[in-house]
């Protein structure tokens, strides 16, 4: 019998664990990937430090590329984009497993089904195991979408496709057409940089970042944002700044990935008419918004949630990073060092550096010779 390696998590506190696992015989609808490459989600780290709290033990990491090792009976013959799907192929796929005939996923909103399955988040169970991006293997569940990936994407830049990409590309659907309109984006980590880059290529006409460090809104700008507000701690009348930065020129768009109050208030007042707020980043609890509905009723401003994302965001992400993964400097945003045998030094590095992302090699190989190789995020 095969078997393969893991990582797992016990909770807050306590080192990781490596167990050795074998792997079951494949069910209807499964499929067998052996992983290559996992990058380390806020999500990651925040349960990681006990900011959240997952039922353990657990696997995390959901931010996975690997290959296709196996594939059960009445797999899948083709991927999410109708490409034959075969054993070797180099895949990513989404963070969920959810049946496609469900009220909910009917709607468009999968990642909310009853039967909802979320790699990285699961906990290990007897009959349930080798669901995350932290072991040699990855159990795709029945009702995966799965996306075969152009060979020419580094493993790294692969890897942020089925969170952060397809979260953004999720935004950018809620938030409609932004050709040609000023796109404000708030919060220039791995999201909104991505959400900057996306805003860029649908051809928006302006794309403003606003954060309070410098250094991530230089990054910003070498992810396609024209102009970049710096606001203080204090959070400063935000309107009023883009009113000088933008004169004239109202945001039609303004996408929230700080989850700051004060940040998402002064978003939806500087929007000007018929604008649409979309809010991604409050995923922890916080005090109400302060809303002005008047305001709301009179400049006719559309405000909508995002958690997650949807399979044609997933698509939407994959077809993204294919097409403009070297227009933007992605890779630089990876630290990409470490290998499945350091989760421990992984985190904590996560946990203290300012690195977007953190990568770890689920299969021992060298490290790819490039550029970005070594080298945190500015
Ligand atoms: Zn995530």
């Amino acid at each position: 019998m095969k078997t393969s390696r893991a990582v797992v998590f016990d909770g807050r506190d306590r080192p990781f664990r490596c167990e050795t696992v074998a792997i079951p015989a494949l069910r209807v609808g499964e499929v067998l990937v052996r992983n290559e490459y996992t990058t380390l989600c806020r999500s990651d780290l925040n349960t990681f430090c006990g900011k959240r709290t997952e039922r353990t033990p657990t696997i995390l990491g959901h931010e996975v590329v690997g290959r296709v090792e196996e594939l059960g009976p009445g797999a899948p013959a083709a991927d999410c984009r109708g490409a034959a799907l075969r054993i070797g192929d180099r895949i990513t796929w989404a963070i969920y497993a959810a049946d496609p005939a469900s009220s909910l996923a009917r709607r468009g909103l999968p990642q909310k089904a009853p039967d909802l399955f979320k790699y990285g988040h699961e906990p290990v169970t007897a009959s349930s195991h080798l669901h995350g991006g932290l072991a040699e293997h990855c159990l795709l569940r029945r009702h995966t979408p799965i996306a075969r990936l152009d060979e020419a994407v580094p493993l790294p830049v692969a890897a942020l496709i089925n969170c952060a990409v397809a979260t953004v590309a999720g935004s950018l659907r809620l938030a409609g057409d932004v050709r040609d309109g000023v796109v404000l984006v708030a919060g220039a980590g791995m999201l909104g940089v991505i959400a900057c880059a996306l805003s860029r290529c649908a051809r928006a006409k302006r794309v403003v970042a606003v954060d309070i460090d410098a250094d991530r809104l230089a990054t910003a700008r070498s992810f396609g944002a024209d102009v970049t507000v710096q606001i203080g701690a204090d959070r400063p009348d935000l309107a009023e700044r883009l009113a000088v930065e933008l004169p004239g020129e109202p945001p039609s768009v303004a996408l929230d990935y700080s989850g700051v109050p004060e940040t998402m208030e002064a978003l939806r007042a500087a929007l000007g008419i018929g604008g649409v707020l979309v809010l991604v980043g409050a995923t922890f609890p916080q005090r109400p918004l302060s809303l002005d509905a008047e305001q709301i009723v009179r400049r006719l401003h559309t405000i909508k949630g995002l958690h997650n994302y949807n399979q044609a965001d997933f698509v939407a992400a994959v077809g993204f990073i294919e097409a403009e993964h070297q227009k933007f400097p992605f890779a630089r945003l990876v630290h990409d060092r470490f290998t499945l045998d350091q989760a421990d030094e992984a985190f904590a590095f996560g946990m203290k550096s300012r690195a977007h992302r953190v990568g770890i090699r689920t299969i021992c190989q060298p490290a790819i010779a490039s550029p970005s190789s070594g080298a945190s995020s500015p």
